[in-house]
This record gives C-alpha cells, structure tokens and sequence, in this order.
C-alpha cells in the first residue's frame, strides 16, 4: 500500500514520522518525488494542483487534509474514485474557539475600548445583553454543532441553518430554503459554517446582508467563495454591517492592496480558524487506509453529488 502525501501547506516529515508511527510499513512517497505513478494506491492532499491527481492510474482512495473538499472537487479532472474527509476534533475545537471569540469581541465592545485605549479615554459603555445576542449559524454539521453549543452554554441564543431538518438541543433549527430568512432576520451576528457547493457559493451577497437587522456582524469562517466581498464592503460603508470577522477570502493569501487590510470595521486572519492537527487526525486517516484493503466502509465519505 503507497500513499502519496500532497500538500501545499502542510509539513510532509511531521506527517511523515506521526503517519509511520502509527502504521509501521506504509510506504509514504513525498510529492513530487513520487517515484512510479502505478505505485500509489492513496492520495492524502491538500489543494493539489488540478489534474495532478488523474496520472496515479491505480488511485483507489483520496482524503482530503482538511474538513473542507472544495479544493478537490472543484478539479474537473479529479479520478473517480472514492473520496473521504477528516473530522478533526482538534480543529472542531478551534473553529469553536474562533466564533466564540468573534462573538465576544463585538459582544463585549471590545472594538469601541481598542479605540478609546488609543486615544487614552477612561469611559465605560452600558453592557450588552447577553440574551439579546442571536447568533445565526449557517451550517449545523461537524463545526456548526459543537460551535451552537459552546455558543449556548455562554448563554447566547443560538440560530442554525442545515439543509436537512436538524434538532439540537437548545437551539432554534431552520431549514432548506425556506429556514434561510427566518434565521437571517433574527441574526444579530451571522456565521458561516457552510461547505463551498455549487448551492452556497456567494451565499452571502447583498440580498442576504439586507435581511440582517441593522448594526449585525458578519462572521466568515468557512470559504472566501461563499462571501461575495463587495457587497460586504458597501453593507459595511453604509452602516448596514457593523463589522466583520473574516478568516478566508475569495483570493489567499489576502493581495496586499485588497480594502479589506485597512478597512475600520473588518478583522482579518490568515485562514488560521481551524489547522489540522497531525497528532489528532492521523489515527482516522490511517484507519481508512486499512479499512481500504479489508474492503470496509470508509470513515467520513464525501458525497460527491451534494459536494461535501
Ligand atoms: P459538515 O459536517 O459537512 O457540515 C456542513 C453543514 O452545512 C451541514 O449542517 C449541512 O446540512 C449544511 N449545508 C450544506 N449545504 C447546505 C445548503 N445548501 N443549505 C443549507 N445547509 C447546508 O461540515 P463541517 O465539517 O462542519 O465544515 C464546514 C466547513 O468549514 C468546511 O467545508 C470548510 O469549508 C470550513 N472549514 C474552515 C476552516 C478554516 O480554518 N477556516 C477549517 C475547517 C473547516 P446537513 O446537516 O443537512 O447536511
């Protein structure tokens, strides 16, 4: 069994040493040095370049190295063979962390106080009720189910939107189309928590900013694709939007010149909400390879057809 480790991003000797620790004897080729294409039977990949995937005439299985699929399947040429996921909880666990934070951030004014610290001015604001906090969660899946509930137990009410009808406890479900503006109206900070399909892509355009009460936070965690930049950029200018927690974007690494660096109401991280942990996915990356060759169901499969 060959796996090929591909990826733009991540440390190949990290991956290497923990993958080799676990299953003594995998024969782990570092691309490009991939020796014979016929060898490799696994791809474990991080946006491959489009196509590079389709000369390994003998793939049987792709994982993707991040929660997300987006980066593969928007590859035409990517081979049909089956697809799997990781489900971190290390990254779970972050994103929560990342929109937790987001949200305590405007919450607690904490933007109004960086200001008056600049300009030395002792000034309390009255607090915001914690009870009037609605966060809309677009996405209740892996991400989105433990985000509502650390979300919940600080005490925020919390909205989510699935495609299909969800139940959690604690939180106000919606779903399909018609749960979209029902959620949206009520969202006085939204999430995104969504994979990039063909359905969610620039979910977040003008339309949709429209629909939040006046003075809401946008929070993007997810993809820069399903936020349209612009229209954020004039809901911002006109008032409509508060401010925005921007983790990716439409273009990575951020061009330098892009309004969102300087802009007095956006925060920018450079996709860092959730980074895959060696040490706590390796172990499901490696019980799929064996599940490959026993010829057992995969862990975490992707729905090729639904995109995630
Ligand atoms: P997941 O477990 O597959 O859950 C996806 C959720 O989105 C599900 O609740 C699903 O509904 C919902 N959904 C999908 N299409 C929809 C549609 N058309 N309408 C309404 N709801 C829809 O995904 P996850 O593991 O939580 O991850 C979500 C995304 O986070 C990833 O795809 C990735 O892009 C992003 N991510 C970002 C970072 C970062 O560092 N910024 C890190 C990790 C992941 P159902 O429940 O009905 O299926």
């Amino acid at each position: 069994m060959a796996l090929l480790f591909l990826s733009i991003n991540d440390d190949p000797g990290v991956w290497t040493r923990t993958l080799s620790a676990l299953m003594p004897g995998l024969d782990i080729r570092v691309w490009p040095e991939t020796g014979p294409a016929a060898d490799i039977d696994v791809a474990l990949a991080w946006k491959p370049p489009p196509g590079e995937l389709r000369r390994f005439p003998q793939l049987k299985l792709i994982i993707s190295l991040g929660m997300g699929v987006d980066h593969l399947l928007q590859d035409p040429a990517l081979p049909s063979v089956p697809l799997a996921r990781i489900v971190d909880p290390g990254i779970i666990t972050q994103m929560a962390e990342y929109v937790c934070l987001a949200v305590l951030h405007y919450h607690r004014h904490i933007d109004d106080y960086e200001r008056q610290q600049r300009e030395r001015r002792w000034r309390r604001l009255p607090p915001a009720e914690t009870a009037r906090r609605t966060v809309g969660l677009l996405g209740l899946g892996a991400i989105g189910s433990h985000t509502a509930r650390q979300l919940t137990a600080l005490g925020f009410p919390v909205l989510a939107w699935s495609r299909s009808s969800k139940t959690l406890a604690g939180v106000d479900c919606f779903h399909g189309p018609e749960g979209f503006e029902p959620l949206l109206r009520r969202s006085t900070v939204l999430v995104c928590l969504l994979p990039l399909t063909g359905e969610t892509k620039g979910i977040i355009d003008a339309v949709t900013l429209a629909l939040l009460p006046v003075g809401a936070y946008v929070v993007n965690c997810a993809r820069g694709g399903h936020l349209v930049e612009q229209d954020l950029l004039a809901a911002l200018d006109r008032g409509h939007i508060a401010g925005a927690t921007l983790d990716v974007f439409q273009r990575e690494p951020l061009p330098a010149e892009h309004p969102f660096w300087t802009h007095p109401k956006v925060r920018v991280t450079p996709h860092i909400a959730g980074i895959t942990n060696p040490g706590t996915t390796a172990p499901q990356i490696v019980e799929n390879i064996r599940r490959l060759s026993e010829g057992l169901p995969l862990l975490n499969p992707v729905d090729r057809v639904r995109g995630y």
